[in-house]
């Protein structure tokens, strides 16, 4: 089974993918996480923002996880066998990563390896085009939303816990609604619901609560 969660930044989707892939003994897998490889790789190497360098860079670049036994969540990730756990979170990459990702060649490469992992197992699989592009098939789908403040607030929360990223509540608000904008507004698969998703709203929930009805969708579907 795969089960798609959609949405825009610090809606909270990795937080709820872990945990709904515990309860339910699935995998997870961070799309986003591919993204920011290849944007991480583009600045390292001085790749210039086009369509044809960054998708050559995307499809010569194998990007890996790393997984501890019993946990779903991947502890690491790696692009053409470096580890970018930690480097692929920074503000910096937070700016370069939308245009990247706004690239059709990029999208191309990494949907590709996005379906290779997802087919091999039941996954829980969070981005922004899952639903939409990836998986259109995928049994269960939800959009993740949260208003524009709260997701500032759990972004600058996760980084201060990560030590890495930015704190400042104004600049992460900015970055989180520049990123949602050139995301929703890309030509190629934008952020957008798919018509079959199930919307869920996480402001002023608690998290438990979005986490159980998600696995709730899953063992309805799984029951059909
Ligand atoms: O989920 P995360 O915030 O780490 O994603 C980083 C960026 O990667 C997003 O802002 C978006 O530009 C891009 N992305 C995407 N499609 C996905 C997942 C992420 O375009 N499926």
């Amino acid at each position: 089974m795969i089960i798609a969660i959609d949405g825009p930044s610090g809606a909270g989707k990795s937080t709820v993918a872990k945990a709904v892939a515990k309860k339910l003994g699935f995998s997870c897998l961070d799309t986003g996480a591919m993204y920011r490889a290849v944007a991480w790789r583009a600045l390292q190497d001085g790749v210039p923002f086009d369509d044809a360098a960054l998708g050559q860079l995307a499809r010569t670049h194998d990007i890996a996880f790393g997984h501890e036994p019993g946990d779903p969540a991947p502890k690491s990730v790696s692009i053409g066998g470096e580890d970018v756990t930690r480097a692929i979170r920074t503000a910096e990459i937070d700016r370069a990563v939308s245009p990247v990702s706004a690239a059709p060649s990029v999208r191309e490469a990494l949907v590709g390896q996005q379906r290779r992992i997802g087919r091999a197992g039941d996954y829980v699989v969070e981005g922004r085009d899952i639903g939409t592009v990836v998986f259109p098939e995928a049994e269960v789908k939800v959009f993740l939303t949260a208003s524009d403040e709260e997701r500032a607030h759990r972004r600058v929360r996760q980084n201060a816990d990560r030590s890495i990223g930015s704190i400042d509540f104004d600049e992460v608000l900015a970055d989180l609604r520049r990123r949602d904008e050139h995301d929703s507004s890309r030509a190629t698969s934008p952020l957008k619901p798919a018509d079959d998703a199930v919307r869920l709203d996480s402001t002023g929930r608690y998290i438990e609560d979005v986490i159980d009805e998600i696995v709730e969708l899953a063992r309805e579907r799984a029951a059909r």
